[in-house]
């Protein structure tokens, strides 16, 4: 099986513990790629860098995770996927899906040529949907441009879709040994904590002294194992919930800790309000059991997933029904309406239930509209909330894939 980047081990050979496997990875560390400006660089740090990051590293050696499935042949392109899944979803969830991904597609070629379909379907029940188109079409574009291997400069791993430049940051240090921080929620939150960082990681001042702090103490030999070592002290220690001081390696020093107001950061984010929409999900069902159903265009909201067809909150469903499917609805049953909050605005959903007449109900809207038979709903790609919706009154009734979200890994 020809992977990219299988030739041979990166460079960093003091980090045994995170062993890369790129030998283009060590052409690009010998060249100093990994000297970046960061926002907010070149101020000044109050704190003894190589203590911390020795106590860190000491105790990754000792606890840390080590045998993960992407740890195992680290190659940029494995680590890559896992670093994608890994946003929003805490490990235990994601292995399942790493090795059925990876079976399926061994490498960035075999992800290329997939069909979106099929792509979408293995990562049903992952949630965050744009991270699997975002990394098909980063596929296809290493495929086209770059002859199928992974870059290996922080500004063009930058450019893939979906990658920011914690992730950028994490894949090249994990899989090749190079020096790059990173600045994911696990380690925001270690680093807000220890240095009472004031103010929501979220706002650019605050995101730019994390960025200082997270540049200063990443060590210039074993970056990936040290990386590694904040995402595990984060996800295991200093846990948004019951941190556990007491075996952690930084509270000889912890601010946040000396002040006994660990659980006050990070700083939360500031209310919003948000602008509110509303409108009424249709669940509609045909004389062969069959439920009407909605493909999301690519793009925006929910793209490319499955959900219930729409009808504006001021319209009523049956008026619906009869312009677009050409059939009356003899009962309509408003249902409980439940909220859901996108970064920008919040939704209003308003389950509505339709009986339809005998008539047939034409769906005549291009691919876009699709009679499901019920056992076939488990294998789509439902938004989480649609998806919750439906299970909860009965109409999917597998089990769904939800993953877990303790300890996320937050976005670039
Ligand atoms: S001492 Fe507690 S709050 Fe401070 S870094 Fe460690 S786990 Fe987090």
């Amino acid at each position: 099986m020809a992977r990219e980047g299988a030739a041979g081990p990166c460079v960093a050979p003091s980090d045994t513990l995170m062993e890369p496997s790129s030998e283009v990875c060590a052409q690009a560390a010998r060249s100093g790629v990994a000297s970046v400006d960061r926002p907010g660089s070149g101020q000044s740090l109050d704190l003894d860098a190589a203590d911390f990051y020795r106590r860190v590293l000491t105790w990754f050696d000792r606890f840390g995770r080590h045998d993960l499935p992407w740890q195992r042949d680290p190659s940029p392109y494995r680590v890559w996927v896992s670093e994608i899944m890994l946003q929003q979803t805490q490990v235990t969830t994601v292995i399942p899906y790493f090795e059925r991904f990876m079976s399926r597609f061994p490498t960035i070629g075999d992800l290329a040529s997939a069909g979106v379909d099929e792509v979408m379907a293995l990562w049903a029940g992952l949630g965050y949907y744009a991270r699997a188109r975002n990394l098909h079409q980063a596929a296809q574009r290493l495929s086209d441009r770059h002859g199928g291997r992974f870059p290996q400069t922080l500004a063009e791993v930058q450019e893939l879709p979906g990658v920011g430049p914690s992730t950028a940051g994490a894949i090249l240090s994990l899989a090749c040994g190079q020096r790059h921080p990173i600045l994911d929620g696990n380690v925001k939150r270690v680093l807000s904590r220890h240095r009472r960082i004031d103010g929501w990681p979220g706002q650019a001042s605050v995101l730019s002294r994390l960025w200082t702090l997270a540049e200063a103490l990443t060590p210039a030999e074993r970056a990936g194992a040290y990386n590694q070592a904040m995402m595990d002290l984060g996800a295991t220690l200093c846990t948004r919930g019951r941190p556990g001081c007491e075996r952690c390696p930084l509270a000889t020093d912890c601010l946040a800790l000396a002040q006994g107001q660990v659980m006050a950061y990070p700083r939360p984010r500031p209310p919003r309000n948000l602008p509110r929409r509303a409108a009424q999900f249709l669940l509609l069902r045909n004389h062969q059991g069959e439920w009407l159903l909605e493909r999301r265009p690519p793009t925006g909201i929910w793209g490319g997933l499955w959900s219930l067809p729409e009808c504006a909150a001021d319209e009523h469903p049956a008026d619906w029904c009869q312009a677009h499917l050409g059939t009356t609805a003899i009962q309509v049953e408003n249902l409980p309406a439940r909220r859901h909050t996108f970064s920008h605005f919040e939704l209003e959903m308003r389950p509505v239930r339709l009986l339809l007449t005998d008539e047939t109900a034409i769906v005549a809207d291009g691919n876009s509209w699709v009679w499901q038979r019920p056992e076939d709903l488990p294998e789509l790609g439902f938004p989480a909330p649609v998806a919750r919706l439906l299970h909860d009154l009965g109409v999917l009734k597998a089990q769904i894939r939800r993953p877990r979200q303790l300890a996320p890994r937050q976005r670039d």
